[in-house]
């Protein structure tokens, strides 16, 4: 189903009011375009960054991990071309003072572009006079040591990518790796965005999940494939590879194809370091927009790093008994969007009455169970005769394994609606019965289908619903 939402505002309130996003020091009045995860967003995260991690560290062969500093010395930043190149043009209006993004102006996402009789591109808001562009530095500066002064000048890091690339020779020489081979890291970065916006859509502080995948460039191949038997994957059949999978993982943890699709960028869009990019596009309540991009950066980075810093950085290749710099493709997901999506795409409110009184209008989010922030809640049917006792010991053991919530408060369809509008995919009720024949009954949130499990199967029985 596509998804229903015209705007953000239900995804906002309910993130707000059931503790999945805050706005950041909000007793202060709110930090622009910096938000805090509560107890069930914190959880969120963490199981996407997990899914993440499992399939494209874990599941792929040859990915190593990394976990480097956020703190960047600006030679980093200055050879990688961030510091001369990582600008947005912004306007301002000279009546409203409202800021935009020229080159988003341009494209026509503040509405339709007007000019006045003097043929300037007029402002969105009040139709005034534009400022000329001015390029912006999207990076947040910072000094290291006591003395803040040109020569102790460092940044908060623009993307997680360049501490992959000043370690490319420390892994392969601890690790002993073989092209073709990744290095993945998930961590914060942070964009001084001169237009965020849309929630949690564009923020200036967030985490990415990012692989730098190495690779020998075709020339080399050639030689390789000449020598070997079999076929060898070439830097633009990897590219479709981190395409596709990134694709499917999506899918696989729940997000609807229809509302996915992907948009190659053309020429006189690419990074100033990408020789090609395709962005996996969402369908958001706001227009198709970027939700991961997947960029072949050539050997740029290795090659101006290794310029700067006056370090070999070529890899050794055995097999042709040769030094070159690989090809790296790189594949690049927002935590934050990607939350912001599962979200979006796991809305709905309930079209009609259903069988077991849940009402129309009211709130599901079908998250996937890997993504759901809980997956089971335990419910005593009353507070008396041996059911909480026996709901308690039924929380404990689940608790081992998963997050896991107990709710003893109010009637028992009010505790199931709690539980559909922050995504629990089941809902375990220790009931009168329960005393006697010694099992449960299990809610699915989907289908509402309710069935009997005897209590010393449960967590045999969820294993098999959970398996990520
Ligand atoms: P955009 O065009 O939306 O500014 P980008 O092309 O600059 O994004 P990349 O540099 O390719 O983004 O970053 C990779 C991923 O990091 C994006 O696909 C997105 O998921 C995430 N990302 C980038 N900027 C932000 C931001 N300001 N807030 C949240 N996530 C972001």
């Amino acid at each position: 189903m596509a998804p229903t939402l015209r705007n953000l505002e239900p995804i906002v309130s309910l993130a707000k009011r059931r503790g999945f996003v805050y706005p950041s020091a909000e007793i202060y009045g709110g930090t622009g375009a910096i938000w805090d995860y509560g107890p069930l967003g914190a959880e969120m995260k963490r199981n996407i960054k997990n899914a993440w991690w499992s399939r494209f560290v874990h599941s792929e062969p040859s990915v190593v991990p990394l976990d480097s500093a956020i703190i960047t010395r600006r030679e980093v930043l200055q050879a990688s071309g961030h510091e001369s190149g990582f600008t947005d043009p912004l306007v301002e209006c000279k009546d409203c003072h409202t800021r935009f993004r020229y080159d988003h102006l341009l494209e026509g996402q503040y509405g339709e572009v007007k000019k006045n009789k003097a043929d300037q591109t007029q402002c969105p808001n009040c139709g005034g006079v534009l400022t000329e562009p001015k390029q912006f530095n999207l990076m947040f500066k910072t000094f290291i040591g006591p003395v803040e002064d040109e020569g102790s000048l460092a940044y908060l890091r623009p993307e997680t990518a360049q501490g992959i690339f000043t370690n490319f020779r420390n892994v392969v020489d601890t690790t002993r790796q073989k092209l073709p081979f990744g290095i993945a890291q998930i961590g914060k970065a942070f964009r001084n965005e001169v237009t965020p916006g849309n929630f949690i859509f564009r923020t200036r502080e967030f985490e990415q999940c990012e692989i730098e995948w190495f690779i020998e460039p075709d020339n080399i191949l050639s030689k390789k494939t000449n020598s070997i038997e079999g076929h060898l994957r070439s830097a633009s059949e990897w590219y479709d590879y981190f395409i596709q999978e990134s694709m499917t993982w999506f899918q696989n943890h729940g997000v609807k194809k229809e509302n996915l699709r992907l948009r190659e960028h053309d020429k006189d869009e690419l990074a100033h370091y990408a020789i090609a990019a395709t962005d996996i596009e969402y369908n958001y309540p706001f227009g198709w927009s970027e939700l991961q991009g997947i960029a072949r950066r050539g050997d740029y980075d290795l090659k101006q790093h290794q310029k700067h810093s006056k370090k070999d950085l070529t890899y050794f290749d055995e097999v042709i008994n040769e030094r070159y710099l690989p090809e790296v493709v790189e594949p690049s997901m927002g935590v934050e969007r990607a939350f912001l999506t599962f979200l979006i795409d796991a809305y709905e409110e309930i079209p009609e009455d259903e069988k077991d009184g849940r009402k129309k209008g009211e709130k599901v989010l079908r998250l996937h169970p890997s993504i759901a922030p809980i997956k089971v809640a335990v419910l005593p049917l009353v507070k008396k005769d041996q059911l909480p006792e026996i709901a308690g010991d039924i929380y404990k053991v689940l608790l081992k394994r998963w997050a896991v919530q107990y709710d003893a408060a109010g009637s028992i369809g009010r505790r199931y609606r709690r539980q559909d509008e922050i995504g629990t995919p089941f809902c375990v009720t220790v009931d009168f019965e329960s005393l006697d024949d010694k099992a449960v009954t299990v809610r699915d949130r989907d289908t509402l289908k309710q069935e009997r499990v005897e209590i010393n199967k449960l967590e045999e029985f969820f294993i098999k619903k959970l398996v990520p």
